[in-house]
């Protein structure tokens, strides 16, 4: 279990008042509903119901969600270091180039990551005085997946997992909606539902595919199509 530093991906004990019964999936999540095996993959149905925004628009949120750095199993930062060139390449005046100062220089026990332990990027402070993300550039995006665009590669090939999928992660082996982090969001948040347009499964359906497998997604949306997705669309008369 990793100390709270505030940087996402991280596990977090879940909030318990101490009148409340205690939850048995212990996600963190307060908006709980039902867990639900799917090929083997426990996921929190909370994913089906928490509305999300449109999309990520950094005009809007600043790229908030970036601003405490990240947590990656621990050997993704080799993934990342073997692109460093083109990294630096696409990385803004302000942005730090010495690629050994990109990462904490210890991991954390973190058992949702494959090898168990997570690494975490660094943060860096801007010229503006924001600090953020080292790999967040000077308009808010993410210099990893720039990168990897900008040479060829799939948008999300050296990009944490968990922030691709984000604002649905891996949290003590279930696939939920974070609670945690989004409660610090002043635009996506779990509670800004005047800006919401969806649901977060369907904000995530291209991230959940990409991540988990298509079988899993496809599982995934066969339930949400049967529970969830609107059974009727009611026709208004035309108008003269
Ligand atoms: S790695 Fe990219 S997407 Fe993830 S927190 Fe850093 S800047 Fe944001």
């Amino acid at each position: 279990m990793s100390e709270e530093t505030g940087k996402i991906g991280e596990i977090t004990e879940p909030h318990h008042h101490e009148e409340e019964e205690e939850n048995p999936y212990p996600t963190g999540l307060k908006n709980t509903e039902e867990i639900i095996e799917f090929n083997g993959q426990k996921v929190n149905t909370a994913i089906f119901t928490q509305g999300f925004v449109a999309g990520c628009d950094m005009k809007i949120c600043f790229g908030e969600c970036c601003k405490s750095g990240v947590y990656m199993d621990k050997n993704f930062p080799e993934v990342i270091l073997a692109h460093k060139d083109m990294i630096k390449g696409v990385m803004s005046a302000d942005q730090i180039k010495d690629e050994s100062q990109w990462f904490d220089d210890e991991v954390v026990e973190d058992e949702d990551f494959p090898s168990g332990y997570a690494a975490g990027s660094n943060v860096y402070t801007d010229s503006k005085g924001v600090e953020k993300c080292v790999f967040n550039d000077e308009n808010q995006y993410c210099s990893l997946q720039v990168a990897a665009v900008a040479n060829g590669m799939h948008k999300w090939a050296i990009k944490p997992t968990y922030c691709i999928m984000y604002p649905v992660a891996v949290v003590n082996h279930i696939l939920t909606y974070d609670d945690e982090h989004s409660q610090d969001l002043a635009y996506c948040g779990i509670d800004k539902e005047h800006n919401f347009t969806q649901t977060t499964f369907d904000g995530t359906r291209e991230e959940i595919k990409y991540v988990l497998g298509e079988e899993l997604y496809n599982s995934l949306d066969e339930h949400y199509k049967q529970n969830y997705s609107a059974k009727f669309t009611i026709k208004l008369p035309e108008t003269k």
